[in-house]
């Protein structure tokens, strides 16, 4: 199965005409899963590869707008440009408490009916994740389940499992996907998303020569069930199968200046094959990014020590540092302080570099419509 990831927009705080506002999408086997969705999400989209009507769930981080704001619109481009019968399928909209009420606002108040059924199940964050003015959060406390919006479909309340400081948000035979908790200046969440292990390949030489031949019994043998042939024997699945394919993860965290259970959450972002991870400001102006709870490339590169991902992929930039390719000379010395900060964003990815030096781990920029495939895993 194919996976890649897309970055649609990578600035912070609104979009600009060199980056976007927060948004990637995760893709398998056309199946597209939207994490994040900031204004003008739907314009980037269309200058992607990627096809809007292909997402079948969405993730959103936190209620800031830069994550947040382009989601109400989508959702009714989506409609718009639907071209079949109406959909019994819901889209999952899976974040913080308050998003559903956002989206029925948003919706109902522009008279917006959609051609599909939607769902959105909300995370309910705790205390920690944010000073505490902000906890309060006044949508948060708003009745929830009153007036539905005509296409909406009741969603879950998701709380969070003490046992491994995770929320569930979903597992079939593909997938099982948790988030996690992180501090912001309002509760933010991280998501990982681990593909389940597959059956390992069989070894057709060695069931050519127990004489097994090709049809129904391969897949059954494929599934883990044992067969009997004609003349009695029995082939089982470990004699035949190779080993499992382990799968990949994926985890996409939201704007944060720290973990919140940090022991859960390192154990669930484990040797992740990409963990996207914010950075918006440079090391140089880290209290500054504290402050508005965002992180740092060597704040980033830290969870990644920790966790030890393939690769740590940063995104979410400050909108002064352009894409590497733009020229950065217009900002040179705007920085009366002396710093290296000059608005290269090259300069971010040598810090977390630095911090991450003898760990093997790659730093990625992302950039706007940036591409990363994941290959599979070997056994
Ligand atoms: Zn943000
Ligand atoms: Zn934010």
């Amino acid at each position: 199965m194919s996976m890649d990831i897309t970055f649609l927009g990578t600035g912070s705080a609104y979009p600009s005409p060199h980056r976007g506002a927060s948004a990637l999408v995760l893709r398998t086997e056309g199946d597209c899963w939207l994490f994040d969705c900031g204004e003008g999400t739907q314009t980037q989209l269309m200058k992607s590869q990627l096809k809007a009507s292909r997402i079948t769930k969405v993730f959103i981080s936190h209620l800031h707008g830069d994550h947040l704001f382009g989601l109400p619109g989508l959702l009714c481009t989506i409609s718009l440009n639907w071209s079949s019968a109406p959909s019994q399928t819901p889209v999952d909209i899976y974040g913080p408490c308050g998003l559903r009420h956002f989206l029925r606002v948003a919706l109902g108040l522009s008279g917006s009916q959609l051609l599909f059924p939607y769902a959105v199940h909300e995370l309910e964050p705790t205390p920690d994740q944010c000073p505490p003015d902000a906890f309060l959060h006044p949508l948060a406390a708003l009745p929830c389940d009153e007036h539905l919006h005509p296409q909406e479909l009741p969603g879950r309340t998701l709380t969070l499992d003490s046992a491994d400081e995770c929320y569930t948000l979903l597992e079939d035979e593909h997938f099982l996907v948790k988030a996690f908790r992180l501090f912001h200046r309002l509760p933010s969440f991280g998501f990982a998303v681990q593909e389940q292990e597959r059956p390992g390949r069989l070894n057709t030489q060695l069931l050519k020569e127990l004489g097994v031949k090709p049809g129904p019994v391969y897949g059954r043998l494929k599934a883990g069930e044992s067969v009997t042939l004609d003349d009695g024997r029995v082939v089982t699945p470990g004699q035949v199968l190779e080993r499992p394919i382990p799968g990949r993860k994926v985890c996409v965290l939201g704007d944060c200046s720290a973990l919140v259970g940090q022991a859960g959450v390192l154990h669930v972002c484990q040797g992740a094959d990409l963990l996207v991870h914010e950075a918006t400001l440079s090391d140089e102006h880290q209290e500054r990014a504290v402050e508005h709870g965002h992180s740092t490339p060597s704040m980033a590169a830290e969870v990644a020590r920790a966790c030890r991902p393939r690769t740590l992929v940063l995104h979410h930039f400050s909108q002064r540092y352009k894409p590497a390719g733009l020229r950065v000379e217009e900002d040179a010395g705007s920085e009366a302080d002396g710093s290296k900060d000059n608005g290269d964003v090259m300069e971010l990815k040598r810090q977390a570099e630095g911090a991450l030096q003898g760990t093997g781990v790659q730093v990625v920029l992302a950039e706007d419509f940036l591409t990363l495939s994941i290959p599979i895993k070997r056994p």
